[in-house]
């Protein structure tokens, strides 16, 4: 039977409790055990693909197609857990379960409550990830002890150890140790209070990871073990890492984290740990021999977390081609200045993300035709595809007016369209064309080199596609269909081959990419970055 981790969060939200599961899943699997992850996220909306990323920052999407908290690309970023719908659930989602069963009669008359309804439904969404051959099971729980909305969440993990027992669940709560300036002195009550909460539902948690941004001294440790009623042993620092998110992991196992897990749920090591190429990755963040200046260019660039994905991946080809990456996040909708517009000519790269609806695609357009006409290295990606389509129909294939449908209906050439199966579509949640699609690459172009393989696959999220109609006159005009879905024959990259790095793609790389296997595609454009920033 597979053992279960559950990390609660208590004091204030944005602790950065997924990267902490991450680092916890990464770190067991160093030692040889097999792990699985899941979110399990309080709100009603079943999943968050329909939310705006102001709200609730990017959507992450799976090769099956779920749309994501982003926490789960912290997931794959850090661990080798394979993810699916099982990996994510919402209130939403587990009460639209709950009511059908309902509906079909599955309950025989009784009334249907939130305990023992909701609660068993919950519990069978975390053990849907139990397996013979998976040893632990990390279970997050979304949102903050105390929240009205995460009870039933927590009431189920308690009743679990009732029915697994004790010693196959282990309880981690990650809380918040504020400095106080005026004071200078850390203050652990707040976390004697979320631990209280905790304990009030009758959750005793066995582990206590303390953010903070000072040393947490051993009289303290004392303290918050003794109010908190758990070994000084089992509380654990987690300090802010200087560098990179990167250094969690390998900071979680100085204070011997996994060793405290694998002792309290009784699980035997396969292999001694070897964290070296972790180690690797912040050495080569602290000594860069190179440094680029990426501009991305999206609406929602001054929001931290819309395009985390994103920054993470270029990121990873930093760290594989020892460049610091600079970022200038750039507001599309701004992009109207004269100033603005210079200043992207001095960057050494320009990525347009994914993006819905018009506002700053006009913006995003000049973005696309600066590149293409100053040769800097230029990477579209989803909507940047699109829109690097629309600048080339206008600006070089002459085709007065070109747009997408999705932003112009009346547009005389619809080079951007809705896909076919889109058209009755009405409901807009799990909708578009999701997950994951083979691309057949062509020859000679910039991609297969990257790739080094015709044959690829990647993940997708779009409702709008370029348009076959369009493909001969934009081809003629000098446009690269450097790849196609193999069957469907949809053009899912383009490329200029008289550009130094030019590459659109209609799918989301970036959820592909791991620090320790940066992304072909990210690695190629960042080389080509790197190039410019040593010929300028
Ligand atoms: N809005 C575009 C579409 O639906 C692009 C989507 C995206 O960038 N993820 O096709």
């Amino acid at each position: 039977m597979s053992k279960h981790i559950f990390i609660t969060g208590g004091v204030v939200s944005s602790l950065g409790k997924g990267l902490t599961s991450a680092s916890i899943g990464m770190l067991l699997e160093s030692h040889g055990l097999s792990v699985r992850m899941q979110k399990l996220d309080p709100y009603l909306n079943v999943d968050p693909g329909t939310m705006s990323p102001y709200q609730h920052g990017e959507v992450y999407v799976l090769d099956d197609g779920s749309e994501t908290d982003l926490d789960l690309g912290h997931y794959e970023r850090f661990t080798q857990s394979p993810l699916s719908r099982n990996s994510s659930w919402t209130t939403g989602r587990i009460y639209l379960n709950v009511i059908d069963r309902e509906r079909r009669g599955e309950y025989q008359g009784k009334t249907v409550q939130v305990v023992p309804h909701v609660t068993d439904e919950i519990k069978r969404a975390i053990r849907s990830l139990d397996s013979e051959d998976v040893d632990v099971v990390i279970s997050e729980i979304g949102g903050t002890v105390g929240d009205i909305e995460s009870l039933p969440f927590l009431e189920a993990i308690r009743q679990l150890s009732l029915n697994i027992g004790k010693e196959n669940c282990l309880y981690i709560h990650l809380t918040l140790i504020p400095y106080l300036k005026a004071a200078r002195e850390l203050k652990t009550k707040p976390t004697q209070h979320s631990v209280g909460q905790l304990r009030e539902i009758g959750i005793q948690p066995d582990i206590l990871v303390c953010r903070t941004e000072q040393d947490i001294s051993r009289d303290e440790i004392e303290k918050i073990a003794s109010f908190c009623n758990v070994p000084v042993t089992h509380v654990i620092e987690e300090k802010d890492c200087e560098f990179s998110i990167y250094e969690v992991p390998v900071m979680l196992s100085r204070h011997e984290l996994d060793r405290r897990i694998l002792d309290r749920l009784q699980l035997k090591p396969r292999k001694e740990a070897d964290l070296s190429r972790w180690f690797d990755i912040i050495q080569r963040l602290k000594e860069p021999e190179h440094q680029v200046n990426i501009a991305v260019v999206g609406k929602y660039a001054k929001h931290k977390d819309a395009y985390k994905s994103i920054y993470e991946s270029l990121d990873h080809a930093g760290i594989k081609n020892k460049a610091k990456i600079r970022i200038e996040r750039i507001p599309s909708d701004l992009l109207e200045s004269k100033e603005s517009l210079d200043l992207l000519k001095k960057v050494d790269g320009i990525l347009i993300p994914g993006g819905f609806g018009e506002r700053g695609v006009e913006g995003k357009i000049k973005a696309v035709r600066i590149a293409r006409e100053n040769k800097i290295p230029f990477f579209g990606i989803c909507l940047g595809m699109q829109c690097a389509v629309i600048e080339f129909a206008r600006h070089v294939a002459h085709l007065e007016g070109a747009n997408s449908t999705e932003f112009d209906n009346e547009t005389p050439h619809p080079v951007i369209s809705l896909l076919p199966e889109q058209y009755a579509v009405k409901d807009i949640g799990g909708t578009m064309r999701l997950g994951a699609q083979p691309t057949h690459l062509s020859e000679g172009t910039n991609s297969i080199r990257w790739y080094g393989t015709p044959d690829i696959s990647e993940r997708h999220r779009h409702r709008y596609e370029f348009n076959g109609d369009y493909l001969e006159t934009l081809g003629n005009a000098g446009l690269c269909i450097a790849g196609k879905n193999p069957e469907r024959l949809l053009v899912e990259v383009i490329e200029l081959s008289s550009h130094p790095w030019f590459v659109g793609v209609q799918f989301h790389p970036e959820f592909k990419s791991q620090p320790t296997s940066p992304h072909p595609l990210f690695d190629g454009f960042i080389n080509a970055a790197i190039q410019r920033s040593q010929h300028q």
